[in-house]
């Protein structure tokens, strides 16, 4: 299909692939190297040889929607009726693709925030929809934002939907009230809609809070939330997550996804309804784990000569490679692997300004103490 064209394999599949490949350590694709809780992999476990094999209901598992529902109204002060305004999708991938896709109409607008996770700008083609990103950038303490003007220059007659993925792939920001709040704004003026990835939502760190776009004033009516259990809970194989909001937007999602997946798993939202309350001292310590092993990679990055952005929270970092003597971060990571034996993602592919991410390469630090180490050395030993 023509408007397809331009989306091969995507990066992260590639690099895996790399990886393999090259025996390299993988810093590319963002998945943990360790399991979740063993109280929750047991769960599912059990209720699989429970009988729990068929079909569950097209919203989801109750339990499992009335566990998210009370999970945003206990953290995040937020309500939605679980008969309603909760829908259960394949993992966030299934929700901001049916939410796009039930939302948007050929030659609507979406403006979205780039670098942008790669399956915003796929499904917005297969919308028939046209993408108008607004560029983030380092400031002086090395943490990527945007600037007001330029989203509000981004933001025409056609605007249907703005995209906010808070914490951000790859830059790590996580928005603050004030941005949500100039985020809202152009919202109530030009009557958009917004649609969240809050993925990351528990991943923050030195203390910075998750904000969910819905909790601004005036804001909860005109929004999707879209989230999901593999980051959370490190599952990413369990593709488990829901949307959430007003009830007529939520019916938008739920009719196209009813013909791309129908339903979900039922045996892993059983566990997951559980664990969303049973495990929150689990998140937090893998939380703090995180935060130490973002400093401890990004530490090692810049021994070994990269410029290291600042980070807020999710599963990256952003490194520029300028300092190494390199400029074209795509080439560098294709080479990566084979001369370093390591793999990274790099940041431009996830940009359409070609020239802001040109020299921005994302390395994951989910991953084992040792195996950090082991790709620090790697690079330290190919660069310095
Ligand atoms: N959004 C972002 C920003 C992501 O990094 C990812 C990757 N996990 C997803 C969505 C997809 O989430 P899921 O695996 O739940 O589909
Ligand atoms: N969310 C992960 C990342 O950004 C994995 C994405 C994927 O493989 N589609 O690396």
């Amino acid at each position: 299909m023509e408007r397809m064209r331009p989306f091969g394999e995507t990066i992260f599949a590639e690099m895996t692939r790399l990886a393999v490949e090259t025996d390299s350590v993988n810093l590319g694709q963002g998945f943990p190297d360790t399991d979740g809780p063993r109280s929750l992999i047991d769960a599912a476990a059990h209720h699989i040889q429970d009988g729990v094999n068929q079909y569950p209901p097209g919203l989801g598992r109750p339990e499992l929607r009335r566990a998210v529902a009370a999970d945003r109204a206990r953290r995040l002060g937020l309500d939605y009726d679980p008969e309603t305004e909760v829908y259960i999708t394949v993992g966030a991938t299934a929700g901001i693709a049916a939410g796009v896709l039930g939302l948007v109409e050929p030659g609507d607008e979406v403006v979205l925030f780039e670098p942008m996770y790669d399956s915003y700008a796929a499904v917005i083609a297969m919308a028939g929809g046209i993408r108008r990103p607004v560029t983030l950038r380092p400031g002086p303490d090395g943490r990527f934002t945007f600037d007001p003007d330029e989203l509000r220059a981004a933001i025409g007659p056609r605007t249907r939907m703005i995209i906010v993925n808070t914490p951000h792939n790859p830059t790590g920001t996580v928005f603050t009230r004030e941005e949500l709040g100039v985020i809202a704004d152009v919202c109530a003026e030009h009557d958009v809609i917004v649609l969240t990835d809050e993925v990351y939502e528990h991943l923050t760190y030195d203390g910075a809070e998750h904000v969910p776009p819905a909790s601004l004033p005036g804001m909860r009516e005109r929004t999707l939330s879209v989230s999901s259990v593999g980051k959370t809970f490190s599952v990413t194989a369990w593709k488990t997550g829901w949307v959430m909001g007003p009830a007529a937007l939520v019916r938008a999602v739920r009719t196209v996804n009813q013909f791309l997946t129908f339903t979900a798993n039922g045996a892993l939202q059983l566990a997951i309804a559980d664990a969303l309350t049973g495990e929150a001292d689990w998140v937090r310590a893998q939380r703090d784990a995180l935060q130490n092993k973002r400093d401890r990679l990004a530490d090692g990055l810049r021994r070994a000569g990269f410029d290291v952005q600042r980070t807020q929270g999710t599963y990256f970092v952003m490194a520029d490679i300028r300092p190494l003597g390199y400029d074209d971060g795509i080439a560098l990571a294709r080479a990566l692997p084979r001369t370093a034996g390591v793999a990274a993602v790099p940041a431009q592919v996830l940009y359409d300004d070609q020239d802001a991410g040109r020299h921005l390469v994302r390395f994951a630090f989910c991953k084992r103490d040792e195996v950090l180490d082991e790709a620090v050395d790697r690079l330290t030993r190919a660069f310095v």
